[in-house]
């Protein structure tokens, strides 16, 4: 069994429009934009990385927006709800500042005895903010939410699977235990973790497979230590019969990748070198930074992209 899993690293999905995603995150949710930079296998389009300060892993959610692109269908094989942890108490302020800001799909519920206010992004995306204690977790208040309510970083995810044994499997592997489960959900936690640490399978039987598209969760990546832990949980996949990416640079951290037997693509991303590696801390995502690769390019590739806005 794997041991070196810290919970979750980040949450990457599409978009439609950048400007609007980027002010939706910053202004609407209040959380820090601390990565300005391309997807690394397609340049023309920007990957912005949004979270707390400095980008803690377990924090970061980030957005390919392709622009144009439509929104996806909401369905089976898919993370349904990304989940952000707000501090006790902090719903009300919540539900007052999405309704003011034209925010859709708030409906309030309770699962397994957390209160949580679900919601719509930009694109449809499913969201939800659930009330948690800090466990050491501050919230960035640089974005205008004040730190008795801001995100303190992700509570988890919840993914929607037609036959949800196999993933249970997978993530009992991981190092996940098996926790309560309220009507068709089960929660699965990973003990020692870094808050970011619960994994909810809803098991749907009817309906339709999602397609991918804007407002779609494209992956999950799981936090890992340093390489050295990377290349542990890679082999113990690749013995266990997973067909796992080699190692990727991805600048901030290294990456591997592997679709899950549910159909959702998994990631297990280093918690070093860290977003701070070309920028110092206060400045992060305010430049365009570029991989050495585009470096060339960048002329052409900053005329392409459309402004943010701030
Ligand atoms: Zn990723």
């Amino acid at each position: 069994m794997i041991t070196d899993i810290k919970g979750l690293h980040h949450v990457t999905s599409m978009a439609g429009d950048a400007a609007e995603n980027n002010r939706f995150f910053t202004d609407t949710l209040g959380l820090r934009r601390v990565k300005k930079t391309v997807n690394f296998d397609a340049p023309e389009v920007y990957h912005l990385y949004y979270g707390d300060e400095i980008g803690t892993p377990g924090s970061v959610m980030t957005y390919f927006p392709f622009g144009d692109m439509p929104r996806g269908q909401r369905g089976i094989g898919e993370v349904g709800v990304t989940e952000f942890a707000v501090p006790e108490g902090a719903l009300g302020y919540w539900k007052d500042r999405l309704a003011a800001s034209g925010v859709t799909g708030l409906a309030e519920d309770s699962f397994l005895g957390e209160t949580r206010l679900e919601f719509a992004g930009p694109d449809g995306d499913g969201f939800a903010l659930v009330e948690s204690a800090d466990r050491g977790r501050t919230a960035w208040t640089g974005g205008g939410v004040p730190e008795d309510a801001g995100i303190l970083g992700f509570h988890g995810a919840r993914m929607r699977l037609r036959d949800e044994a196999a993933t249970a499997e997978l993530l009992t592997f991981m190092g996940y235990t098996k926790d309560e489960t309220d009507g068709d959900v089960t929660r699965y936690r990973i003990e020692g973790g870094n808050a970011a640490d619960t994994i909810d399978l809803e098991a749907v039987s009817g309906g339709k497979a999602a397609a991918q598209g804007a407002g779609s969760v494209h992956h999950i990546a799981f936090a890992v230590e340093d390489r050295a832990a990377q290349l542990r949980v890679r082999e113990a996949l690749v013995d266990t019969g997973y067909q796992v990416t080699p190692v990727i640079d991805r600048d901030y951290f290294w990456a591997i990748y592997f679709r899950t037997p549910g159909g959702v693509l998994f990631e297990i991303a280093t918690n070093e070198p860290g977003f701070d590696r070309d920028e110092d801390t206060a400045h992060l995502g305010q430049a365009l930074k570029l991989p050495s690769r585009y470096e060339p390019y960048r002329d052409r590739i900053e005329t392409h992209l459309p402004p943010l806005g701030a």
